[in-house]
């Protein structure tokens, strides 16, 4: 291949140039190999992964809760049952913890940020929810 810098012919194979020194691309997509790619943010995965959880949950807490009403025939106190409570407190650390990875996420450098920004705003809202529910209950 020929040296982007001074057209030097070097070999196929080359990583940087005989002549010059100058760094080849030798995936042919023309991207110097100096320059690290964006690496996928693993954080910001997980908080996305962790706000659809948590989404999940609160989904089932709230079947519980409506199936609870239903069989004790008064909707201003169902019974909570050992196990709602154990879905609500899941859902409460999910939520927080994927707002904290979202935060970590989006403050590391180089990285993708698309997974941190989504799971930010779905566990933002998934705790919005949270609170709104808790003020509107209580
Ligand atoms: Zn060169």
């Amino acid at each position: 291949m020929h040296c982007p810098h001074c057209n030097k012919e070097n070999v196929p194979s080359a990583q940087f140039c005989i002549n010059c020194g100058a760094p080849l691309a030798t995936d042919g997509s023309g991207h110097s190999p100096t320059v690290p790619p964006k690496r996928r943010n693993g954080l910001g995965t997980a908080s996305f992964i962790l706000g659809l959880g948590s989404i999940v949950l609160w989904v089932v807490l709230a079947l519980m809760l409506l199936s609870a009403m239903e069989a004790s025939g008064d909707s201003s106190s169902p019974t909570i049952s050992p196990l709602m409570m154990l879905v609500g407190l899941l859902a409460i650390a999910t939520t927080l913890m994927g707002l904290a990875f979202a935060v970590a996420g989006l403050l590391q450098k180089n990285r993708c940020k698309g997974f941190a920004i989504v799971g930010l705003f779905i566990n933002a809202a998934v705790a919005l929810y949270m609170v709104l529910s808790i003020l509107l209950s209580g």
